[in-house]
């Protein structure tokens, strides 16, 4: 059996989807495209993924040859309805970017130890990323849709890839650089509450996902906690992540239709019983660490920003019997929050929030809170 062979079957015992590979060659396209907008990017180019690097591997890994893709199906399994429209289920499934000491950090770990013990050289991030996306679709083993999303067979685009860059010299797959796409289908593209979405083309910053959690001070270069008024009122109850533009997508409908079959698992059930959007906005270090932090542990972390996210979620439903919990929030000791709950009170409308915006008027202090509750009030 080749290497080549051992390697993919190894990543596939670990419970991969899918492994393909490709060379370590340059994608000077990516780093052209990232360039071209880099208004639009500066986030991401600046930060510590370090993307224009990752472009172009052997300029951070001289001896890299070849790039091994993997593909982790997380839609194996049920969600629960009570977390439709709130969390992504990327997020749900826990598959993305975990600490060595959980299951798919483990499941990377294990994998970069095997190929140690093959005397394998191997580099991921943080040192640079490679676009898993593209270098996924070059090793022949996923296709685009006009979504941007890595469709993979079977799984549609509910996969998380993962490439790691190796000094050794594979047998590299046909690749399948496509968007196999229904002719003239726009449907993610009309889909996406925000405007996001061109084919092929997303504007970050207008993302829905983006909004949840990028928007944290110093984050990322270039990144604050600001969401736009117009963003906010089209968030809907999401709170970490979006799903909408893969929703929509016929390539998608069978593995949607199947997981509404699937069991959901204990883990889940049990996050879903406790999970409360009026305790995130009124969050306690105990609910944080105990109910949030296990399920959404990998860009959020001050707990500020769900409760920012919450309060949106809250204004958005349209639900008065939320006003005095939204309320209660306008005296929270961090002004970021109460001028967001300010927002979801105007959102929500009704004399009693109105009355909790005048009081709040009277007392508030902060410069960017007060001028929410004159906006909310103004409404
Ligand atoms: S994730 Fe949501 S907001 Fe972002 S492009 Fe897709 S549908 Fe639009
Ligand atoms: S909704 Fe249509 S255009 Fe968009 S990714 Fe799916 S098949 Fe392609």
């Amino acid at each position: 059996m080749s290497l080549t062979q051992e390697i993919k079957d190894f990543a596939l015992d670990l419970g991969y989807h899918d492994v393909g590979v490709t060379s370590a060659d340059a994608f000077p396209w990516y780093a052209e495209a990232l360039g071209a907008r880099d208004s639009s990017f500066d986030f991401l180019i600046e930060g510590p993924l370090k993307p224009i690097e990752g472009s172009d591997p052997r300029s951070v890994m001289p001896e890299a040859k070849s790039i091994i893709c993997t593909v982790y199906d997380y839609s194996r399994e049920g969600f629960p309805a009570e977390l439709a429209g709130r969390i992504g289920r990327m997020y749900q499934s826990r598959a993305s970017n975990q600490s060595s000491n959980r299951t798919n950090g483990a499941r990377r770990q294990l994998f970069v130890d095997y190929l140690e013990k093959r005397g394998i050289k191997t580099m991921f991030g943080p040192a640079f990323n490679v676009p898993e996306r593209l270098a996924s679709a070059r090793a022949g083993v996923t296709t685009y849709g006009r979504n941007n999303f890595a469709y993979a067979n079977g799984s549609g685009s509910f996969n998380v890839l993962l490439a790691f860059t190796v000094d050794a010299e594979l047998e590299y797959g046909t690749p399948t650089v496509e968007a196999p796409c229904p002719k003239d289908c726009r449907l993610c593209v009309d889909a996406c509450p925000t405007g996001a979405l061109e084919p092929f083309r997303l504007e970050p910053r207008k993302c829905i996902a983006y909004n949840t959690f990028m928007t944290q001070e110093n984050f990322r270069p270039h990144t604050t906690s600001h969401i736009p008024p117009e963003i906010r009122q089209k968030m809907g109850t999401w709170i970490h992540g979006c799903d909408v533009c893969q929703e929509a997508c016929p390539r998608n409908q069978p593995r949607l239709k199947a997981m509404e079959t699937w069991p959901t698992s204990s883990f889940l059930n049990r996050f879903a019983e406790q999970f409360d959007l009026r305790k995130m906005l009124l969050l306690t270090d105990e609910y944080f660490e105990r109910v949030l932090r296990p399920v959404m542990y990998n860009y959020i972390g001050h707990k500020r920003y769900f409760q920012r996210n919450a309060a949106i979620a809250l204004g958005n439903s349209g639900d008065r019997s939320h006003v005095p919990y939204v309320a209660q929030a306008l005296e929270d000791s961090d002004s970021l929050v109460r001028g967001y709950a300010a927002w979801g009170l105007g959102r929500l409308g009704g004399q009693d929030a109105r009355t909790a915006l005048e009081k709040a008027r009277s007392v508030e202090t902060g410069e960017k809170a007060s001028q929410e509750i004159e906006a909310a009030l103004a409404a």
